[in-house]
C-alpha cells in the first residue's frame, strides 16, 4: 500500500517536475537565427571597452558575440526607468554581457525574457504581488533581479561596473541572466534548463555539496572563491558561481575543480584555459 502510494506520489509530482521541463526544452531549442546583415562596424570598440572581458575572446567567438548581441537588441525591450536613458553604449555593455554566457551554447536567446528595465542606481522597485494583483514596494534597495515573467531589473552603475571590473567575482549582469537561465525550466532552483538526464545526478551532488560549503563558511564569516550571497539558495548559488565562473576561473578550478568542471560543460567554454570552446557543451550533446 505505501509503495503504491509513493509510486502514485512520484507519478504526480514527477510529471509536474518533468512536464515544464519538456515544454520549456522545446522552446529552449529553438535555435538562435543569426541576422544575415553584419552588425554595425562601431559595436566592436563599444564592447572592447566597455565589455573588457571580451578582450580574452578568440576572434571567431568575439564575432559571435557581436551577433549574438544584434538578436538580443532586436528582440528584447530595453526600458529606461528613474530617469535612466538608454544610450546605445549601455544597450550594448547589458546585451554583451547577457550574451556571453550563450556564445557556446546551443540554445536560445532567453525564450521567456521580454523586457529588461534599467534603473540609473540600486532602486526599491514596485513589485507585482500575484495575490492581490497591486503593486509593493520591495524592502531594500536591489542592483538586480530576474523575474519568472520574463523581466529582468538591472542598475546601471553596477551593470556598468560589473563589466569595468572583470576579476572581482562580481557582475550582476551575468547573476541575473544566470537565473534567466535557471528560470527557464519554470522555477528558480539552481538547475537549468539544457542538462541531459545523465547530467542531472552529477550536477544536483555536487551543487549540494558546495551549496552546504558556502553555507558553513558563511555562517564562520569565512571568505572563499563564492560570495557568501550564494549561501541564501540552491538558485542563488547557481548565480553567484556563475559569476566566480568568468572572474574567478583560475581560482576556482583550483579550489572546486568539480564545480568548476560542471560548469564548463554547462557553458561550453573553459575561462581558466584563455576562454577555449568546448565545442561540444551540455546543450549540444542534449539533442
Ligand atoms: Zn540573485
Amino acid at each position: 500500500m505505501l509503495a503504491a502510494f509513493t509510486a502514485l506520489v512520484g507519478a504526480i509530482f514527477g510529471g509536474l517536475w518533468f512536464a515544464p521541463r519538456v515544454i520549456v526544452a522545446l522552446k529552449w531549442h529553438q535555435p538562435i537565427r543569426l541576422m544575415s546583415e553584419p552588425p554595425p562596424a562601431h559595436w566592436a570598440a563599444i564592447v572592447r571597452d566597455r565589455v573588457p572581458i571580451s578582450k580574452k575572446l578568440r576572434s571567431e567567438d568575439f564575432e559571435r558575440l557581436l551577433k549574438l548581441i544584434q538578436v538580443f537588441l532586436a528582440k528584447k525591450n530595453i526600458e529606461g526607468a528613474g530617469g535612466f536613458d538608454v544610450t546605445e553604449e549601455a544597450a550594448i555593455t547589458i546585451a554583451a554581457q547577457a550574451c556571453l554566457l550563450l556564445i557556446w551554447r546551443n540554445t536560445g536567446m532567453y525564450p521567456g525574457l521580454r523586457t529588461i528595465i534599467v534603473y540609473p542606481s540600486a532602486t526599491i522597485p514596485k513589485m507585482l504581488d500575484s495575490s492581490t494583483g497591486g503593486f509593493e514596494e520591495s524592502l531594500s534597495p536591489i542592483v538586480g533581479q530576474s523575474w519568472g515573467a520574463g523581466v529582468v531589473i538591472l542598475s546601471w552603475d553596477s551593470a556598468d561596473f560589473g563589466a569595468f571590473d572583470p576579476r572581482d567575482g562580481k557582475n550582476v549582469v551575468l547573476h541575473e541572466f544566470a537565473h534567466q537561465l535557471d528560470q527557464e525550466t519554470g522555477e528558480a532552483d539552481g538547475m537549468p534548463v539544457g542538462l541531459p538526464l545523465s547530467a542531472v545526478k552529477p550536477w544536483a551532488e555536487v551543487m549540494e555539496k558546495h551549496f552546504r560549503l558556502l553555507r558553513a563558511a558563511d555562517r564562520k564569516g569565512r571568505k572563499t572563491v563564492l560570495d557568501g550571497y550564494g549561501a541564501t539558495n540552491y538558485a542563488e548559488f547557481f548565480a553567484v558561481a556563475t559569476e566566480a565562473f568568468f572572474e574567478k576561473p583560475e581560482r576556482l578550478r583550483h579550489t572546486k575543480p568539480d564545480l568548476y568542471g560542471l560548469l564548463t560543460d554547462f557553458y561550453g567554454v573553459d575561462p581558466a584555459d584563455g576562454m577555449r570552446g568546448m565545442g561540444d557543451g551540455l546543450g549540444m550533446e542534449d539533442e
